[in-house]
């Protein structure tokens, strides 16, 4: 499966936002953004300068939401086009179908510092739905689901940290348990749910060119 090696921090650089790939250390003054807010490479400065065509700036919200998301061009196109295919506005359900990834699920309710972090979790077979191993982070879950750690890995380091108080807050669609590692899906994530400076309208117009 193709995969993305580089420095990711050169993608919040490039989308010039912070895309909080990198768990704590996005909150912490070692953030490239931070230190160093201009686009990577040698005409990065000059590439912000220029001012983008209509295209530029749709390609760019594009790039920004499939980053944020960790998601390979092939895999985003693909759900795009799921959410094409659903009824309601196309825009809103492609940020809903990306909220729900299990991989993302797990990332918001606070058991994995970053969705990077999250998508290796649920890889590695240490994620379950409502009782069930699930190890495909695409994995598109349903009010009503319990995410939960396997029985047998609740002891890693890790999880203990995370046991003494999962500390980001936690999106109102879903309910984590700390002390049973456990969290619900309440209720499926509405737009008001999800970062309101993401703009999916330049996303369907992107991909209706
Ligand atoms: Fe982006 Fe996080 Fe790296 Fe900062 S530390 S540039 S937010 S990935």
């Amino acid at each position: 499966m193709a995969r993305y090696t580089d420095s990711v921090c050169r993608m919040c650089r490039r989308e010039g936002t912070k895309l909080f790939l990198k768990g704590e250390k996005c909150f912490s003054s070692k953030c490239a953004m931070e230190k160093r807010p201009t686009s990577p490479g040698q005409h990065g400065q000059g590439r912000r300068m220029k001012k983008p065509s209509e295209y530029g700036l749709q390609l760019r919200e594009k790039q920004k939401v499939r980053r944020a998301y960790g998601l390979m061009e092939g895999q985003f196109k693909r759900t795009f086009e799921k959410a094409e295919g659903m009824k309601g506005i196309t825009g809103e359900n492609l940020l809903q179908l990306l909220e729900r990834r299990l991989d993302n699920v797990v990332y918001r309710s606070g058991l994995a510092n970053s969705r990077a972090q999250a998508r290796q979790f649920v890889c590695h077979g240490l994620i379950t739905v409502s009782g069930r191993k699930v190890d495909i982070p695409s994995y598109i879950t349903d009010a009503g689901d319990v995410i939960g750690i396997k029985e047998t890995r609740k002891d890693m380091e890790h999880f203990k940290i995370v046991k003494e108080g999962i500390n980001r807050v936690v999106p109102e669609w879903i309910a984590t348990d700390a002390e049973t590692l456990t969290a619900k899906i309440e209720a499926l994530p509405k737009r008001e749910d999800i970062d309101l400076t993401l703009q999916e309208n330049m996303i369907v117009e992107f991909y209706s060119r």
